[in-house]
């Protein structure tokens, strides 16, 4: 491995050259079953053929015009993205950083305009990920992000999911702009936030006159079973929303939705970006979204996370030693385990299944949306090949 790389990353050792579907394959030719997606990104697969034909089609038409000019593909994607949720606003960004980002700035601003400049508060919750920027650390709060970067930004507080209490009064403050919640918790430890709690914070920040950001950077697009994984909970919808990763299945692409109200106080000049939502981000996310959001596509989500959910909690029974509980929603699964979680990915790629680690010592299946059931029963086979690895490596 070349030392020239910024050495932020701990990298496995295979080197990938070839994917088909949910498998990747090495310049070796050992083929890996991936349950990482690029951790919930590839959701359609490795080299999907729509996809493909969507990026080399707008490759040779045109790749960038910047936001100076209208992107046809943009308005189309709005269009899709707002007619499917509680959105009216869409601003495309890059990455799933960039979407928290405007998320944020969007929220500051609404209150600005309306004359209540000192509320600026944004509150995130313990365990969330939102992100490397300096805002999007400050908002999620993880002492382990922020260590060494200088002081907190102003602005920003953690609060526990657990402490209503906390909760209610952080909204109630007259300082508060918003409040910023993963539905679903991913690299946190794929937790499932409760439908009273989201209830209860939907209804004291519309009390409050605060804004309400979910992050879907993770578990929008399709991941649960629903195109937005709040969109399991009737009528507890966000103000503003951040997606990205499936959005465009392996190209960056970025977007922050907003009902009128909530982007009110974003007018030109207040927010941008270069490259944003550019032609060839637009030509794939517009046909991914075409895919992932169609009933059958997501019926299939459910399908398969019923399968490999039943599966995971029969290994759980079988293997109490290893498998602690078995979280999340949909095709975000998280398996809490007793040894050490990143052992235990390293065990399983041993046995050609790829794996996430998250956090409280959980490891992820992050499946294409589009897996089979074929290869989700060979994922079970080859984690439970894993668990009885780690129990021998254990006994040794
Ligand atoms: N929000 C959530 C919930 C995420 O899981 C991530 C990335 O893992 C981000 C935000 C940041 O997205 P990106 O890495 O595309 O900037």
């Amino acid at each position: 491995m070349t030392p020239h790389l910024l050495n932020v990353y701990n990298r496995a050792d295979p080197l990938f050259e070839r994917g088909d579907g949910s498998w990747l394959f090495t310049r070796e030719g050992d083929a890996y079953l991936d349950c990482v997606g690029g951790i919930a990104t590839n959701a359609l697969g490795h080299a999907h053929p729509a996809l493909v034909a969507a990026l080399t089609g707008q490759a040779q038409k045109l790749w960038h015009i910047s936001n100076m000019f209208r992107v046809a593909g943009q308005e189309r994607l709005a269009d899709a993205l707002t007619a499917a949720s509680f959105a009216d606003r869409v601003f495309f960004a890059n990455s799933g950083t960039e979407a928290i980002e405007c998320a944020l700035k969007m929220a500051r601003r609404y209150h600005f305009v309306r004359g209540a400049p000192e509320r600026t508060m944004i509150y995130g919750f313990a365990g969330a990920f939102h992100g490397r920027s300096y805002a999007a650390i400050n908002a999620a709060g993880n002492p382990a992000y922020v260590e060494g970067f200088g002081d907190r930004l102003p602005g920003y507080a953690t609060l526990d999911l657990g402490d209503v209490k906390a909760i209610a009064s952080a909204i109630a403050a007259s300082t508060t702009a918003a409040v910023i919640i993963e539905p679903v918790q991913g690299e946190g430890g794929a937790r499932d936030v409760p439908r009273a709690l989201l209830r209860l914070i939907r209804g004291l920040c519309r009390r409050h006159g605060v804004l309400l950001i979910y992050d879907e950077v993770q578990a929008g697009m399709g991941r649960t079973g629903r195109l937005f994984a709040h969109q399991w909970h009737r009528g507890i919808e966000p103000d503003i929303m951040a997606v990205a990763k499936a959005l465009g299945c392996g190209f960056p692409v970025g977007a922050c939705l907003a009902t009128a109200e909530a982007a009110s106080g974003m007018a030109p000049g207040t927010h941008g970006s270069t490259f944003g939502g550019n032609p060839l981000a637009m030509a794939v996310a517009n046909a991914a979204f075409d895919i992932i959001a169609a009933p059958e596509t997501l019926a299939h989500v459910r399908d398969v996370a019923q399968l490999l959910r039943s599966g995971l909690e029969s290994l759980r029974r079988n293997y109490p030693a290893i498998i602690r509980d078995i979280r999340g929603r949909g095709l975000l699964i998280g398996v809490a385990l007793h040894p050490n979680n990143r052992a235990f990915v390293a065990v399983a790629r041993e046995q050609k299944l790829l794996l996430a680690a998250g956090g409280d010592n959980i490891v992820r299946l992050l499946p294409a949306l589009n897996i089979s059931a074929a290869d989700a029963g060979e994922a079970l086979r080859r984690f439970e090949a894993s668990c009885i690895a780690m129990q021998v490596e254990a006994a040794a």
